[in-house]
């Protein structure tokens, strides 16, 4: 299953998206850029990670929690109508019929077992919108542990209906005054109280972002999506592996995940940012929240606040893999606007009856804009992951339509 289709370009076996290089480097991104008790602190990380990722018991645990409380494995739906009409035949990786909705739940589990594990008793998150706090209120709520829920004061009176789904779930919502009040201003504050905390808390990381080891370890954690589909389109397709595989990415952990259960592929990877959150596209190098890779910068080093209507996109980086990916060609980024993330959603809805959220529709709508252009060759096959459902979105789109 994993050789090399005849007529297909080889891939060179060098071990792309496997555990990363020696102090967590990506190439020339990635590291451990924070102080110094928390260098000792992800070390901890890090170490307790290598070790369960190793114990099949822990595997078996993980498997379980996603199997019996998540929902997986998610579906892989042919998306007919749609793909009809496109000329092209696209696959959606359902991620929006998981418990929560999204993909973050499978990186969640993954952290509160591990921090359980490690004999913590509490978990420390940041959020934005709100979605990885609800996520990891949930999952602290499943495993008995307290959650702590950083997020900006801007962002507790935009996303009320989010706050009050954390605090349901027994968490604790920090306000954060600092900055922008926003997720930029959370992660910083969230690693700040990590400091003072490290001996009974573990920090939940919602992308594969942040110092080391967090960027590889929640990129195995989301894997499950990309192994899933890799053995879901082996049974689906004549060729085995699709000829696209597409993702959004905020951070970029629903793509990491997915991409790597394809790395070995011919398939070619595409991650689709918000045009005003484009991290990967046009960031510049830098260091933020612990790692180095690729962030919206002005030209003194300043970070430039991210725009999207869809909130999880709505980050000034990417996670350093997906800048070692793009300087590999490995993977290509592309860009994708509000109104065409819009439509692509209205048009899932109204061809298919899946009401994705505005971040997954950024995806679709790359889909939809290639394959006009051509950038898609008709006939070619799309794995797409659908990495959320719509409702969140819905009081957003009220507005639009
Ligand atoms: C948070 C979120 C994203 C963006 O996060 P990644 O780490 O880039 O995957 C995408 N889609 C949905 C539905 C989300 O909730």
């Amino acid at each position: 299953m994993r050789d090399v289709l005849p007529g297909r370009e080889p891939v060179p076996p060098d071990g792309t998206m496997g555990v990363p290089q020696a102090r967590g480097r990506f190439g020339e991104y990635g590291g451990r850029y924070a102080p110094e008790s928390l260098v000792e602190a992800c070390r901890e990380v890090d170490e307790a990670f290598r070790a369960a990722w190793a114990d099949p018991g822990f595997r078996g645990a993980l498997a379980r929690l996603l199997a019996v409380y998540a929902g997986r494995p998610t579906p892989l739906t042919p998306a007919h109508r749609l793909s009809e009409a496109l000329g092209v035949r696209l696959y959606l990786k359902r991620e929006d019929l998981t418990h929560t909705g999204s993909h973050k739940i499978n990186n969640v589990l993954g952290q509160a077992l591990l921090a359980t594990r490690m004999g913590r008793r509490r978990l420390i998150a940041e959020t934005g919108a709100g979605q990885h706090g609800v996520a990891t209120a949930t999952a602290a709520a499943l495993l008995g542990l307290e959650a702590t829920v950083f997020m900006g004061e801007r962002d507790i009176e935009r996303q009320a209906l989010n706050v009050f789904r954390m605090r349901m779930l027994g968490a604790e919502v920090v306000p954060v005054t600092a900055g922008s009040r926003t997720l930029k201003d959370a992660t910083s504050e969230a690693m700040r109280h990590w400091v003072g905390a490290t001996g009974d808390s573990h920090y939940c990381i919602g992308s594969v972002v942040g110092p080391d080891p967090y960027p590889w370890m929640v990129r195995e954690f989301q894997r499950v999506i990309g192994d899933e589909a890799r053995g879901q389109c082996a049974a689906e397709l004549r060729t085995g592996v699709p000829d696209h595989v597409v993702a959004c990415v905020g951070g970029g952990s629903n793509a990491a995940g997915t991409f790597a259960g394809f790395a070995d592929t011919p398939a070619r990877l595409v991650g689709v940012e918000a045009e005003g959150g484009a991290g990967a596209a046009r960031g510049r190098l830098g260091v933020m929240h612990g790692c180095r890779s690729l962030f919206l910068q002005d030209d003194d080093g300043q970070i430039i606040q991210a725009h999207s209507i869809a909130a999880g996109l709505d980050y000034p980086g990417v996670g350093p893999e997906h800048a070692h990916l793009r300087d590999l060609g490995r993977a290509r980024y592309v860009t994708v606007t509000d109104d065409e993330a819009v439509g692509a959603a209205v048009r899932l809805a109204r061809t298919e009856g899946i009401v994705p959220a505005l971040e997954s529709a950024h995806a679709l709508a790359w889909v939809i804009r290639a394959a006009g252009d051509g950038d898609l060759p008709a006939g070619s096959t799309v794995l797409m992951t659908l990495s959320g459902r719509g409702d969140k979105d819905a009081s957003t789109l009220k507005e639009l339509l």
